[in-house]
């Protein structure tokens, strides 16, 4: 299983093939994960990702499944599974 690489920051535009766009506000992207890429955390597959440049993101539920958060220097990113 591919898994997304963090280690030289993050880009939609890397896996933009694997990564469906749900919503896009200008400053946070929801992400469906439509090819089985693992996770950048705990290496297994996700169905969604949140990705933000903010330094701060607040959601009125937490997803109801488990998830990962990874960072980068520029980006938060947390992965539903
Ligand atoms: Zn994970």
């Amino acid at each position: 299983m591919e898994r997304i690489d963090i280690s030289a920051g993050f880009s939609i535009h890397d896996y933009r093939t694997k990564l469906k766009l749900l919503h896009d506000d200008g400053d946070t992207r929801t992400l469906e994960n439509r090819a089985e890429l693992g996770c950048p955390s705990c290496g297994r597959a996700f169905t969604r990702l949140f990705v933000t440049e903010n330094a701060t993101a607040s959601f009125d539920a937490p997803p109801e499944r488990p998830f990962c958060l990874a960072r980068t220097e520029a980006k938060l990113l947390l992965l539903a599974h």
